[in-house]
This record gives C-alpha cells, structure tokens and sequence, in this order.
C-alpha cells in the first residue's frame, strides 16, 4: 500500500466544507463536531475488533447480516465514478469491481487492499445505521430560517463521512496494516459513493 488513500483526523475537518449545509454550521464550531464524529469512527472500529478479533473485514460484513454483491462494473454517471453503494434496508453493499481496481490503481493499491477499505468504510455507515445511531445527527442545523422562525432540523451529512475515515483509519492501524510511508494524500478522498438510509433516517 501507498499512503493511506483516506484523510486523517486534521484532514478530515475539510468534509465539513463539502457538506450541502456547510454555510449554516457555526465555524466556531467546526473542529469541535469534526472531532467528536471521528473519534466516534476511532470508537466503534476498536469495539468492532474486540468483538471480532482476528475476523476480516469480509467475514464481519457476513456476520452483520450484510450482503455484499460485487457488480464488474465501471459505474460512471455523468462526470461521478462511483465505488460503492449501501442500502440499509436490505442490508446491501454494492461493490462496483471495475471502478475498484482503477481507484486502487491511481492509490497504489491492490485491489485486495481497495476492496477491503471500501468495505471497511460502508460497514461504518451500517453500523450507524443499525447500532449506534447516525452520527449526522450529532449536529443539527434549522431546515429553514425565516427572520427569528427556525422550522425543522436537519443532520449535517458529511459527519458521517469524517466518522466513517476515522472508523476506516483505525480498523487499519489496530490490524498492522498501516503502511509506513509517510504523509498522507490529503486530496485523495473517497468521495463517490453513496448511501441509501433514508429509511432509516425517518425513523430518527
Ligand atoms: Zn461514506
């Protein structure tokens, strides 16, 4: 393995900037929640590998019930090249095998490698969805503002994604799998995939 393809703690504060409602998150309050999401990630890997010493990342998605279909696709849409996709309700992971390997390619990865992150990193968002509660939620913002009216609330997304990176990077680092090299590629964000919970989300 190359650098580790996700961001670290620090470069994972920048999701933050990604995220559709960015503009109404107090920025005083950006690492606070940035950093509460990952160490919420950091969390739920230690739990997950003191339940399941020594169990791939496979053989834990088998034993959370999950399905994980590999489609030997390269799935482009539009100008998005997407890895993954995970549905809560029947419990799926999609793995699109050809848009893999070329993501593993442009990380120096193995596909084994690619695969098993990709993975690691899905598994996060079923375990927020199943167990632990999602972690967007850890911060809401009002849906609409009208003069001093604030009407409904809404999660802030991309704490989700920084929990996930922090689930991904210490499932790795407990496991000895972290490479040496130094550094990290700070551009090199998984960004294409996608989630499919909002039934779950009606619930919360
Ligand atoms: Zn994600």
């Amino acid at each position: 393995m190359g650098a580790f393809p996700f961001p670290d703690r620090i470069a994972s504060r920048e999701e933050l900037s990604r995220d559709l409602l960015y503009r109404k998150i107090s920025r005083e309050d950006w690492e606070k929640i940035s950093d509460r999401a990952w160490d919420t990630g950091v969390k739920a890997a230690k739990d997950l590998l003191q339940q399941n010493n020594g169990k791939s990342i496979e053989q834990i998605a088998l034993d959370e019930g999950l399905v994980v279909e590999h489609k030997d696709v390269d799935n482009v849409a539009g100008n998005v090249r997407y890895f993954s996709e995970y549905y809560s309700g029947p419990k799926k992971i999609i793995l699109y095998d050809a848009s893999i390997k070329k993501w593993s390619k442009a990380n120096s990865l193995t596909v084994k490698e690619a695969n098993e992150l990709i993975l690691s990193h899905e598994i996060y968002h079923h375990l927020e969805c199943t167990k632990l509660g999602l972690t967007s939620k850890q911060y809401t913002v009002p849906t609409i503002q009208i003069g001093k009216f604030k009407i409904g609330k809404s999660g802030i997304r991309a704490l989700s994604e920084i929990a996930a990176h922090g689930f991904s990077r210490t499932f790795y680092e407990e496991c000895g799998l972290m490479p040496d090299s130094k550094g990290n590629k700070k551009d090199a964000i998984l960004q294409n995939h996608k989630e499919h919970d909002t039934d779950i989300q009606a619930e919360h």
